[in-house]
């Protein structure tokens, strides 16, 4: 049979590659972003009791409205602003499907869309599967900051969308608060459709706040923004988050997401909506993770791998440039395969395959799995 591939150059994403060398190595898997520890037992036990109350059937399209008006509040509480349940907020079949319904609700074949590379490797391909063309602003180590008169050389009568990330993946840096202002500036009187993915809002280290686009009144006007319950409440095997944009945005990502996944599992919705009355569940989420990357840190001083640096995310990276001159993707594989530790190389998140010796590590995982996985990589 023949077909034209719509995405001929991508392959098997990185995290599936590296989790599946880790699983057949035999080493601690540090590569693909999840937590080897469990979920609270009281969401747990919420999302049991609403499965024997019957909660099975169809939720509504755009969620269930109890969990809705929680978001709203939470929302309000951290980013003073307080988007509409109804109309401005959709639960989502994790922040994944979030943004690959954004991205093909409004990007046309030759819409160009800016991305900050190293970029979340979901991005690309949900792009130009709809015919849109990324334009990378490249992020360079170590400090990964994005300089705004550079990134608005990239802006032309063509640009469609620009996709933010903050806390961002893989390189750990934020966006502060002078930068979404540039932001918001570049964007005013435009067409410019701002997707922000959010979904480390909860993991944002040293007491900085998390700059949303929510926050700021012209920006949000024009944003949607993504959040994961699976990494704020270590459950990204539920897959599950949602989507929060102004009404009219809104009516349009919803006539995708209603053919895409209709509606997302029920009995998780109604336990969320309960669980989410304690702010404190996810309110703590920051100092439990500092801890996790002191912790984790500590565990590596001594080490040859040098730390760069850690705003936010439950990933760190490491230059590896003393220790050997080879390729990341060789040597992340290497560390797996020799010294028991799966990596995810950088590079692979840069278009032109930017190399700089740096790989990230993932340190949401118990202090047994982190001390041991240190004392494997001290012997690097
Ligand atoms: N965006 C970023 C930056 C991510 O790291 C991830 C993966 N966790 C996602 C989106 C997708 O999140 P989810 O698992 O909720 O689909
Ligand atoms: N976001 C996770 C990471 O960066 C991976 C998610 C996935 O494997 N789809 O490691």
């Amino acid at each position: 049979m023949q077909f034209t591939s719509k995405l001929p150059n991508t392959g098997t994403t990185i995290f599936t590659i590296m989790s599946a060398l880790a699983a057949e190595h035999k080493a601690i898997n540090l590569s693909q972003g999840f937590p080897n520890f469990p979920t609270d037992p009281h969401l747990n036990e919420l999302v049991y009791q609403y499965m024997k109350e019957g909660y099975n059937q169809y939720a509504p399209m755009a969620g269930v409205p109890a969990l809705r008006e929680i978001l709203s509040h939470k929302i309000h509480q951290l980013f003073d602003f307080k988007p509409d349940p109804t109309t401005e907020i959709t639960v989502t079949a994790g922040a994944a499907q979030g943004l690959f319904t954004a991205i093909a609700a409004f990007v046309h074949p030759g819409d160009e869309v800016i991305i900050l590379e190293p970029a979340y490797d979901l991005y690309r391909p949900a792009i130009e599967v709809f015919g849109g063309i990324p334009v990378a602003y490249e992020l360079k180590a170590p400090r990964y900051a994005v300089d705004w008169d550079e990134f608005a050389g990239l802006i032309t009568p063509k640009t469609r969308m620009i996709l933010i990330n903050t806390p961002h993946n893989p390189t750990g840096s934020i966006l502060r608060k002078a930068d979404l202002e540039k932001l918001e500036a570049l964007t005013a009187d435009t067409n410019i459709i701002v997707l922000s993915d959010e979904v480390y809002e909860h993991l944002i280290y040293e007491g900085e706040e998390h700059q949303s686009v929510l926050r700021f009144p012209q920006l949000r006007e024009r944003s949607l923004a993504v959040y994961s319950f699976g990494k704020t409440f270590h459950a990204t095997g539920w897959r599950i988050g949602y989507c929060v944009g102004p009404a009219a945005l809104m009516a349009e990502f919803r006539k995708i997401h209603q053919f895409n996944v209709f509606s997302v599992n029920t009995p998780m919705q109604y336990a969320l909506a309960k669980y989410l009355e304690d702010e404190n569940t996810y309110l703590n989420l920051s100092s439990f993770f500092e801890k996790k990357r002191d912790f984790f840190l500590s565990t590596m001083r001594g080490s040859r791998l040098q730390p760069l640096h850690c705003d936010g995310t439950y990933f760190h990276l490491f230059d590896y440039s003393s220790i050997s001159q080879e390729p990341d993707t060789a040597f992340a594989r290497r560390l797996t395969t020799e010294f028991g530790v799966a990596a995810i190389p950088v590079s692979v998140f840069y278009s032109d395959g930017r190399d700089d010796k740096i790989i990230r590590l993932c340190f949401a995982k118990t202090e047994e799995m982190l001390e041991e996985a240190g004392a494997l990589l001290q012997k690097v």
